[in-house]
This record gives C-alpha cells, sequence and structure tokens, in this order.
C-alpha cells in the first residue's frame, strides 16, 4: 500500500453508500453477512451503467468482440484443468492470540516483526493453503461425484466455449469473447468495504490471437482500457500502472500490467491486463481430449491461439466511481447564506438519475402539470426524479448528494406569466457549477442526450 489512507473520507462515503441507497450489507436485518453486499436503487443503476458502457465499448463498437453469458456452477474437470482446485490458494495462518484466520501476506510489519493487524499478537500458526473456491453439490447425491464449484473467475467458460463460439461467430484472429458476470472467492479477509468481496461481478474479455501478436497486444489493451477509465470519469491521475515483475506473474504469463487505483485506504488493484499465452486453451484440450485449435487460412497451419486478458472487477470499480466523485465544497441555501455541501461528481454518463424536474411550488397546478410533462418527454432517453417538496435549494441539495448532473426547474417564467418569450422554458441547473441557464423544453431532450452518452 503505497498511496496515503484516509479512513474518515471512506467513513464518509460507507455512511453515505447506506444513508443514500447505494450499497448495503447483505442480511444485515440478521447482522451481516460478510463479504457480501447489496445494491440499492441508486448503485444497481450505477453499477448498470458501467456495466452497460463497457459492453458497448468492449463488444458492440467493435467487429472483432462477441459476448457470452456462462453458467456459474462449473465442472470440477474445467477447474482441475485450470489448475484452480490445486492451486487456487492463498496462504493463511491463524493469530494464537485473537484467534482471527489471516492471510500470510497481510500482517502488520513493525521494526521488523510481524504483527496481527487485528489484536497486535505476535504468536502464530504455521502457514497452510487455503482454497478460495466454493465448494457445492449437484443433485440428491453429496458425495465426490456430485462436487461442483461456483467459478471463481468468469473466464474459464470463455475457454471452454472457445471452439462453440469460433464455429458460430467465424471470426479470425485476432478476436475476442467478453463476458461480464459473477465470481465467487471464499477471501479469508475480505474488507474495505465492497473492494474486497466473496461474492463480486468481473467484466473479462480473452483476446485470442498469433503468438507473435501477444506482447503487442498486451500494450495494446493496457492503453485502452486506461482511456476506458477516463471515460467513466477517474482521473488518469489516480490510476497507476505496475508493471508486474516476474517473480509475482502467474508462471504461464509473459507480461502483466496491474491498473490500480488511489482509494482512501491506499493504492490498490482495479483490473489486470495479463498476457496468458496458450496456457488455458492448452490446458482445457489436454484434459478434455477435444481440440480447441484454430485453422489459419493463410498459412494452412493449426495453431493454439494465444490470449491477452483485461480483466476487471465491477465492484471495485463502482467503488473507485464514488471514491472520485465524493466531494464536499460549499454552495449558498435559499437564503443565499453559504452551506457545506456534499456531492458526488459522476461523470454524467455514469450518474444513477441523469436529471432531476422540479416545479417551483408543488402548491401551483399549471407548474406541476409543466413539470409533469418535462418527466414524460425526458423518460424515453434517461432516468428521472421528480421532487416537488421542500425548498428548491434543499432539492437540489438532495440530488448534488446522489449525483444529478442536471437539474430542471419549472417556474412562472415557464408559463409565460411575465414575460411570454419565456414561455415554455425551463432553467437548467448545472450540478458541479451550480451555473443555471434558460433553455426551451423541447431543446432539453438535445441538450441532455449529448451529455450522457
Ligand atoms: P487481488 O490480488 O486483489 O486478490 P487478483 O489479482 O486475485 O486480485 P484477478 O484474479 O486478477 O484478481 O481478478 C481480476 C479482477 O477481479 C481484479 O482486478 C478485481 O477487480 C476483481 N476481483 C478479484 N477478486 C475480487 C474480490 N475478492 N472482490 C472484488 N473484486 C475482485
Amino acid at each position: 500500500m503505497s498511496a496515503s489512507t484516509d479512513t474518515q473520507r471512506m467513513e464518509k462515503i460507507v455512511s453515505l453508500c447506506k444513508r443514500r441507497g447505494f450499497i448495503f450489507q447483505s442480511s444485515e436485518i440478521y447482522g451481516g453477512l460478510n463479504g457480501a453486499w447489496d445494491y440499492g436503487p441508486l448503485g444497481v443503476e450505477l453499477k448498470r451503467n458501467l456495466k452497460n458502457y463497457w459492453w458497448r465499448v468492449m463488444v458492440h463498437e467493435r467487429d472483432d468482440v462477441v459476448g457470452v453469458d456462462g453458467a456459474i456452477l462449473t465442472h470440477p474437470e474445467v477447474l482441475k484443468a485450470s489448475g484452480h482446485v490445486e492451486g487456487f490458494s492463498d496462504p493463511m495462518i491463524d493469530c494464537r492470540t485473537c484467534k482471527a484466520h489471516l492471510r500470510a501476506d497481510q500482517l502488520v510489519e513493525k521494526k521488523g516483526l510481524k504483527l496481527c493487524p487485528n489484536c497486535g499478537g505476535k504468536d502464530f500458526t504455521e502457514a497452510r493453503q487455503f482454497n478460495l473456491m466454493f465448494e457445492t453439490h449437484v443433485g440428491a447425491a453429496a458425495d465426490e461425484s456430485s462436487v461442483a464449484y461456483l467459478r471463481p473467475e468468469t473466464a474459464q467458460s470463455i475457454f471452454v466455449q472457445f471452439k462453440n463460439i469460433l464455429e458460430v461467430s467465424r471470426k479470425k484472429l485476432p478476436f475476442g469473447i467478453a463476458q461480464i458476470g459473477k465470481a465467487f472467492r471464499n477471501e479469508i479477509n475480505p474488507r474495505n468495504f465492497t473492494f474486497r468481496s466473496r461474492e463480486f461481478e468481473q467484466m473479462e474479455l480473452e483476446y485470442f490471437c498469433r503468438p507473435e501478436q501477444g506482447m503487442e497486444l498486451l500494450e495494446y489493451w493496457r492503453e485502452e482500457r486506461l482511456k476506458f477509465y477516463d471515460n467513466v470519469g477517474i482521473s488518469r491521475a489516480n490510476l497507476h500502472v505496475l508493471n508486474v515483475p516476474d517473480a509475482d506473474r502467474a508462471f504461464y504469463s509473459k507480461g502483466t500490467y496491474d491498473i490500480e487505483y488511489d482509494f482512501p485506504f491506499g493504492r490498490q488493484e482495479l483490473e489486470g491486463v495479463a498476457y496468458r499465452t496458450d496456457y488455458d486453451l492448452s490446458q482445457h484440450q489436454k484434459a478434455s481430449g477435444k481440440s480447441l485449435d484454430y485453422f489459419d487460412e493463410e498459412t494452412k497451419e493449426r495453431i493454439i491461439p494465444h490470449v491477452v486478458e483485461p480483466s476487471a472487477g465491477v465492484d471495485r470499480t463502482v467503488l473507485a466511481m464514488i471514491c472520485e466523485a465524493y466531494t464536499e465544497d460549499e454552495a449558498p441555501n435559499d437564503k443565499g447564506e453559504m452551506e457545506s455541501r456534499i456531492l458526488l461528481r459522476f461523470h454524467p454518463r455514469m450518474a444513477p438519475i441523469k436529471c432531476a424536474v422540479f416545479p417551483l411550488l408543488k402548491n401551483k397546478e399549471p407548474l406541476v402539470a409543466k413539470a409533469k410533462e418535462v418527466v414524460l418527454l425526458l423518460r424515453p432517453d434517461m432516468t428521472v426524479f421528480y421532487d416537488e417538496s421542500g425548498a428548491i435549494g434543499r432539492r437540489y441539495r438532495r440530488q448534488d448528494e446522489i449525483g444529478t448532473p442536471f437539474g430542471v426547474t419549472i417556474d412562472f417564467e415557464t408559463l409565460g406569466e411575465k414575460d411570454p418569450a419565456l414561455r415554455d422554458t425551463v432553467t437548467l441547473r448545472d450540478r458541479d457549477s451550480m451555473k443555471q441557464q434558460r433553455v426551451a423544453i423541447q431543446d432539453l431532450p438535445v441538450i441532455l442526450r449529448e451529455r450522457i452518452r
């Protein structure tokens, strides 16, 4: 952990997430299930916007990528062949003082001594390997023959379906197969809010290529993925690329970059971009006895394609977007006095609610009717929130706090009462600058669509 940590800031973010309905502890009324989280009404919108945007740029806007949606329950042979059954484990030790189970590489070091992060104890058991996969049984018999696993990554179903997808999509190398979905890891120590969970979502692309293209494509995908984060509002200044040293890389990988983000709790991985060579396809070909090769029409050769994998975490990126957006500044209240305000500066493309619509007064029927017309006008293109309760400044503040980028207010000018030239115009307020501009209602869809695309 190299960047500085900010515990107080993180506490405020966690509290805002609960208070406004982004993220709740799972099974909270029963004391909570450690490592599992539920996304509330705003969290689910934010998460969907992220996944939809990833799918748009990684699949829809490209000719060379197709999608898949694989099963979570996985045949044990798949995970034996991939190496997960044997090797997907973390070294675990127990603290003899407080009995905590700990990941051996997460002890606190002080003056050359390794200490328990919970109690400061120094007395530990020997390290033993703890497999992170969740095992279950399929069907009525709960014995060896019915074992299946919840997938620990989405990638394996892509490799296992490689031949089927190749045949139906008729793609030529290089091409990719993309997937977004849940993955499960029985992490020894879930922590840092959603950052390390036991149930989480991944967005993975397996980009297949000829062996000689691997290293170049590794660089290409690193750059593409950095651009992606910029486009969802995560500033380049808070991202870092770690060129993972030989000793820390999987033995089959010829190069891996970790894209890291400066979270308030330190610099941590958001995504791994790895050149995995032909390891996965070769392993599955060997273990299944089914050919997973590719016939190159030009050279008339059969090869096992190599693969470059950008693998991102949905939950980690959502958390990074929230951390990046969280801002405290000052804004005038209805009396013109400056007050502190909390706002989430989400990129408009990612914001859960795009536009809030307010009639200036709730007891003036023509204002309310006009505001409801505006809601109906905008709804086909975006998420809209209608709010008529409380002073207008308070209503703006509530929207700032959940990151709504635009606010539309219907006032007496809209009714043309003072100046007929202003009939059917509204004020459009920008969340970050708080500047307001007067625009015609009929222009709103075009103006806003452009900004949230
Ligand atoms: P870490 O070192 O943090 O455990 P990893 O290197 O094991 O992560 P990968 O196997 O490369 O992670 O998985 C790809 C991505 O999946 C990660 O970059 C991360 O965004 C996400 N991810 C992995 N484990 C978790 C988890 N326990 N909770 C949330 N997201 C995760």
